[in-house]
């Protein structure tokens, strides 16, 4: 359906989980992580409900998040019966590919359309760093293995200052020999990405074109949202950019977020929206549920306020972790 400012949604992240096998220093902090009690996250009826009544809106793409979603005992289960309601056609999952190796055939089997999988540096050493757990090789054997069943990848690299910048020439390289696209998301100021100096998609582009020559901006949607797709002819795969920060973003915002303990999110950088949890609990039957997803929907802002000096009180005050990316 359409926002009020003609956009038409349809796109839910819903976060499965808020607990992570990891403590990325941009998303998590190291140690004390307050995560939700197993009794506040939306079960798997509840998800499936809520996907439901979404789809009755026009959301047809379902990104499947976290925390880690593999955690999840049924993320498997959850991601078929997603994918077998009759309105939804796409649903993907996004991973730190920790237990890529061992699911991925059995999400195949589900349906699954697409895998995102979180990767901010090739070198073992400084992924260790980044990531504070030292399973690189784990994520890496991930990876080969979704590519050699025949699953979409698609890699996520958040480009930080005195971090990844000297790496972003090899990262872009994995989808130079394969068919795997590469897309660069500016750090957002949300939670602890604040205090990091992310890089600026017209600097990255600018660094890739010094090695590779030009790359030419894809006019046709290649995925679920605001990125924006270029090709270069040395490239099997396109280089995304996810420009959240410096540019483009918001005109072309087509999603909604549910966050793990079933808060409907309608713009990522606002901490406003409904306890669609709250709601189901209370008996809501499938109409209202739908009823009160469209009404987060008109909801949803023209804009975010990620560069503005002064923000305003309603701002998120939650970490990428509980939201979902
Ligand atoms: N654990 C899964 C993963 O890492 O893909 C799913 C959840 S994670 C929150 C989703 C995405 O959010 C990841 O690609 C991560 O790099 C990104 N992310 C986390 N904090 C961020 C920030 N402050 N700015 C930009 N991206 C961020
Ligand atoms: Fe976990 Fe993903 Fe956040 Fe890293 S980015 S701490 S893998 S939720």
């Amino acid at each position: 359906m359409l926002d009020l400012y003609g956009r038409n949604i349809d796109y839910l992240r819903i976060s499965i989980t808020d607990k992570c096998n990891f403590r990325c220093k941009y998303c998590m902090p190291e140690e004390r992580v307050a995560t939700l009690m197993n009794n506040e996250i939306l079960t798997f009826d509840e998800i499936i409900k809520i996907c439901k009544s979404a789809s009755k809106l026009g959301i047809q793409k379902i990104k499947v998040t976290g925390g880690e979603p593999l955690l999840r005992d049924d993320v498997t289960d959850l991601i078929r019966s997603i994918k077998e309601l009759p309105l939804v056609k796409n649903v993907t999952l996004t991973t730190n590919g920790v237990f890529l190796y061992d699911k991925i055939h059995d999400l195949k089997k589900a349906g699954i359309n697409s895998i995102n999988i979180s990767l901010d540096t090739l070198i073992k050493e400084k992924f260790k760093d980044i990531t504070r757990r030292d399973k690189f090789d784990e994520v890496i054997r991930g990876i080969k293995e979704t590519q050699n069943i025949g699953v979409k990848i698609k890699i996520n690299s958040v480009p930080i200052k005195n971090f990844n910048f000297d790496e972003i020439v090899n990262i872009a390289a994995i989808s130079k020999d394969k068919n795997i696209d590469v897309r660069f998301i500016e750090m957002m100021p949300i939670g602890l990405g604040e205090s990091f100096k992310g890089i600026s998609s017209i600097e990255i582009l600018n660094i890739l074109e010094k090695e590779y020559g030009k790359f030419s901006r894809l006019e046709e949607a290649n995925g679920n949202g605001p990125a924006v797709y270029y090709k270069n002819e040395q490239f099997k795969g396109h280089i995304g950019f996810i420009s959240a920060v410096s540019n483009e973003f918001c005109e072309n915002c087509n999603r909604i977020r549910i966050t793990a303990d079933g808060f409907l999110k309608p713009c990522l950088c606002y901490g406003t929206g409904l306890d669609l949890k709250g709601l189901i609990r209370n008996g809501i039957n499938e109409k209202e549920l739908t009823d009160e997803i469209k009404k987060g929907i008109l909801s949803k802002p023209e804009q975010h306020e990620f560069n503005k000096e002064n923000k305003s009180s309603n701002i998120e005050i939650k970490k990428m972790s509980q939201i979902g990316g």
